[in-house]
């Protein structure tokens, strides 16, 4: 790429497309153009597939302790790259310095590592039958596609890539068109730990661009994260040629504060589930349910945090912790949904507005908003908003709480915060929920499987049980008995 131009990347190395089309990358905090992107054309889309092709056989035929060396190479050059690739996330995302320096790339990483080192454990099976015997291989798909979102883009690049490589697969990733430079990083980054070319290229573009790759005969496996309603249409668009999908969507999840929690820990959860990130991170805890007993204190100490610990600005900055949401359109989006709240009857506890702090004036922030007097029919308490918006909402017993949280077509994730061990096990257990935290909120280590009940997802991606969504089994009978046919 030049400063100002990011192109495909295919085969190892830059590709221009011949139709000229690009779109634009803005900065989030501050509104101005980063650079222009191309899209893969038709041109392009023919060599990434002819190039995957070649880097599929070389990769499938590469023994797995060679993968796994190459892989263990690229998760070195990410941590040895960490800041400056934190950089090109905050740039694109509007995400705070401080997050992306300790997260994006440190998490993207940790899941390479940890399919790299899985790589050489796929083992089949051989049982005798009969006199003869038959064994099993697990062996990869062929070319996958990952289709990204923007929040946590070089971060989704690799849990996408991870075991997608390591199990021997090709992968033709498209970043979200909002943030697109990450997945090139990452693909520069693979080349260099001695990746074959071929085996993990980059195309640009919008759903069309994605819709390319989910409806290609070539292509055998999609994992994609976004919205629910886009993961509809990949799945079924992907059912025309009957590819495997992994499907990591959106949510509406519910953080259960029971009166014996610790309140302050509580409080760190529902604001961690609820502003990390400026908000944009699926697992977020939107619903925040607490025991009517413990409110007053609870409301204390969240609007007292809310006030005084929440630095919004220029995400370069390291003393920043609440960042640029990604769009003016998405900004609009969420200012819509706190419109709605207050019409509905909710009140604005906090925030509620539009902020331009001084250090990043032009940039699309919303202040951290917390809307009390919630009721679950409510759209704020039913919608998926993706912003810093909490909706607190009270209740008296176990039962109706644990109801009422699984009251949603969704099923992401859930916490529960208190201190009686046995109420946080009975209750995890009845929440329909594919990732509960007990006293926690958000860690999402590379060993634990991740994924959603009901409407939030299909499959899981992380912890050794994804490398089996990457391989398909092969059986094969041995005769040792002298064969018989009635013919
Ligand atoms: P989105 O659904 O708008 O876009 C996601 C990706 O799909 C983009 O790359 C987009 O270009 C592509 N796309 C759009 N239309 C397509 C089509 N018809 N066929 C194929 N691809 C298409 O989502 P977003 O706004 O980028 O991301 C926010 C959403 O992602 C939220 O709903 C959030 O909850 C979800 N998310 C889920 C997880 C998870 O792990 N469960 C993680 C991060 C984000």
């Amino acid at each position: 790429m030049t400063a100002d131009r990011l192109t495909n990347f295919i085969d190892g190395e830059p590709l221009s497309n011949q139709s000229g089309e690009t779109f634009a990358v803005i900065n989030p905090a501050t509104g101005e153009q980063l650079y222009e992107v191309e899209v893969a054309d038709e041109f392009v889309r023919e060599k990434a597939i002819e190039s995957a092709r070649r880097g599929f056989a070389v990769w499938s035929a590469t023994p797995a302790k060679e993968r796994a060396r190459i892989l263990h190479r690229a998760v070195a050059l990410l941590r040895e790259n960490n800041d400056s690739l934190a950089n090109v996330e905050v740039l694109d995302t509007g995400k705070p310095i401080q997050e992306a320096s300790e997260v994006d790339v440190a998490t993207g990483a940790d899941v390479i590592e940890f399919f790299a080192s899985l790589s050489p454990t796929q083992v089949g099976q051989q049982q005798e039958v009969d006199g003869d015997f038959y064994y099993t291989r697990r062996e990869p798909l062929g070319i996958c596609a990952g289709i990204g979102a923007w929040n946590y883009p070089l971060q989704i690049a690799c849990w996408k890539s991870g075991p997608a490589l390591a199990a021997g697969n090709a992968m033709i990733f498209k970043p979200s068109e909002e943030t697109p430079r990450g997945a090139v990083e990452l693909a520069r980054v693979f080349i260099k730990a001695g990746v074959p070319r071929g085996v993990f290229n980059v195309v640009h573009g919008e759903g069309e661009v994605g819709q390319w790759l989910t409806s290609h005969d070539q292509i055998k496996k999609v994992s994609f994260t976004g919205e629910v309603g886009t993961g509809r249409k990949v799945m079924g668009s992907a059912s025309e040629t009957l590819k495997d999908v992994t499907m990591e969507l959106g949510g509406k999840s519910p953080l259960l504060v029971f009166e014996d929690a610790d309140i302050e820990e509580a409080v760190s959860a529902a604001m961690l589930g609820n502003f990390y990130t400026q908000g944009e991170v699926c697992t977020n805890c939107t619903r925040v349910f607490v025991q009517q007993s413990i409110y007053d204190k609870f409301m204390d100490s969240l609007l007292e945090r809310t006030r005084n610990n929440i630095i919004a600005g220029d995400p370069t900055d390291p003393d920043t912790n609440f960042g640029a949401l990604i769009s003016e359109e998405h900004l609009e989006l969420v200012m819509s949904y706190i419109e709605k709240g207050k019409q509905e009857g909710a009140t604005v506890a906090i925030g509620g507005e539009r902020i331009k702090p001084d250090s990043a004036p032009d940039g699309y922030f919303v202040a951290a908003t917390v809307f009390t007097d919630c009721t679950d029919d409510m759209t704020i308490c039913r919608e998926e908003i993706f912003g810093p918006v909490m909706s607190v909402l009270t209740f008296d017993d176990e039962n109706e709480v644990i109801k009422r949280a699984n009251a949603t077509p969704m099923g992401l994730a859930a916490g529960v915060m208190t201190t009686d061990i046995r109420r946080a096990h009975r209750v995890v257990s009845k929440l329909q929920a594919g990732i509960c935290w007990i006293n926690s909120y958000g860690a999402s280590p590379a060993e634990m499987p991740v994924g959603g009940y009901k409407l939030s997802g299909v499959g899981r991606e992380n912890g050794i049980e994804t490398l089996h969504h990457y391989t398909q089994t092969k059986s094969v009978y041995v005769g040792m008995n002298k064969l018989e046919a009635p013919f």
